[in-house]
């Protein structure tokens, strides 16, 4: 007889068609883990599973064919290799993020650390509706975070330092959005087709593209599944700091204002997103603004 510890009710435990086996998601924060870590879960699927682990589309892996009267120590087990079980229910699951600056040349910001901490406030709260969270370095989207109740995405807008632009037109050629001209012998920018990926901020020989710096385009409402929907751009913010208070302020919000069995972006087609806005950006007052050219 299995013992009723609760470990079966958690998000990360998963019934399978065969329902005298579970699989057993882990949570992986930002999608890395260390040698150490791999090969403790290699261990633990060898005791537990399949002898095989299974990598999700969230960045956690999983544990195959676990029996669940084995719950208990796996857990335990689990916790001790710092592969905790995971989050996939009405929670906050698995925050997902690209390699960020830290890898990537073309990231605007700090996404591993920055999920990291989101992580660490917010992983598996008990919510009325899931809440998935995704960050992307820069506009290229590598973790589709537009596609997620909240989404990240690192910015930099080009400014062009007046009077030394020589109109030699390279920053136009860098430009994959067609949002640069050369008009009257100097670059002029489109900041209705610039998406501020910040790729020509590093293109002018004479180094006059400067950023006024690395930004945080907020979206919320983004899903994936049956009926996919792109997020609605809620805010650029200017630090991360900003970002966690604002992700926080969502979170509550939906937690106090939400209702079960709806997904938040049909929610937010019901109530007015602008009074939405107002209500979770309160106090912020130069963010209330679009946002770069990314369609919503
Ligand atoms: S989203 Fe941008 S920063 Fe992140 S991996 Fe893709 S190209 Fe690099
Ligand atoms: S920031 Fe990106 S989209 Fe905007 S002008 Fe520069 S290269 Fe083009
Ligand atoms: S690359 Fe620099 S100098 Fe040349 S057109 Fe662009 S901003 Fe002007």
């Amino acid at each position: 007889m299995i013992k009723d510890t609760g470990i079966h009710m958690k998000g990360g435990v998963i019934t399978e068609l065969d329902y005298d086996f579970c699989t057993v998601r882990t949570r992986v924060p930002a999608g890395n883990l260390t040698p150490a870590q791999l090969r403790g879960l290699a261990d633990i699927a060898d005791a537990y599973g399949k002898g095989y682990i299974h990598v999700t589309t969230r960045q956690t892996v999983e544990i195959p064919h676990v029996d669940p009267a084995r719950l208990e120590v796996l857990a335990r087990d689990l916790a001790s290799n710092n592969t905790p079980i995971g989050s996939e229910k009405d929670e906050i699951v698995n925050v997902v993020c690209c390699p960020g600056n830290e890898r990537c040349k073309y990231a605007n910001i700090d996404t591993i650390t920055l999920a990291r901490e989101l992580d660490a406030r917010l992983f598996g709260r008990e919510m009325p509706v899931k809440i998935r969270i995704s960050l992307s370095g820069c506009p290229n989207a590598c973790t589709s975070p537009m596609l997620n109740e909240i989404g990240i995405i690192g910015i930099r807008e080009p400014i062009r330092t007046a009077g030394l632009c020589t109109g030699c037109g390279t920053c136009m050629e860098y430009c994959r959005e067609d949002a640069i001209r050369i008009r009257n012998g100097i670059s002029v920018l489109d900041t209705e087709r610039c998406m501020k990926c910040g790729n020509c901020l590093i293109s002018c020989p004479f180094g006059t593209l400067k950023t006024k710096g690395r930004q945080y385009l907020v979206t919320v409402g983004g899903r994936r599944g049956r009926h996919p929907k792109v997020g609605r751009k809620l805010a650029v913010l200017d630090d991360d700091t900003t970002v966690i208070e604002i992700v926080e302020k969502i979170v509550q919000w939906v937690y106090r204002r939400a209702w079960s069995g709806r997904l938040l972006s049909d929610q937010l087609d019901d109530i007015r997103f602008d009074a939405f806005r107002d209500e979770v950006l309160a106090g912020l007052e130069k963010q209330k603004e679009d946002g770069p050219g990314i369609s919503a």
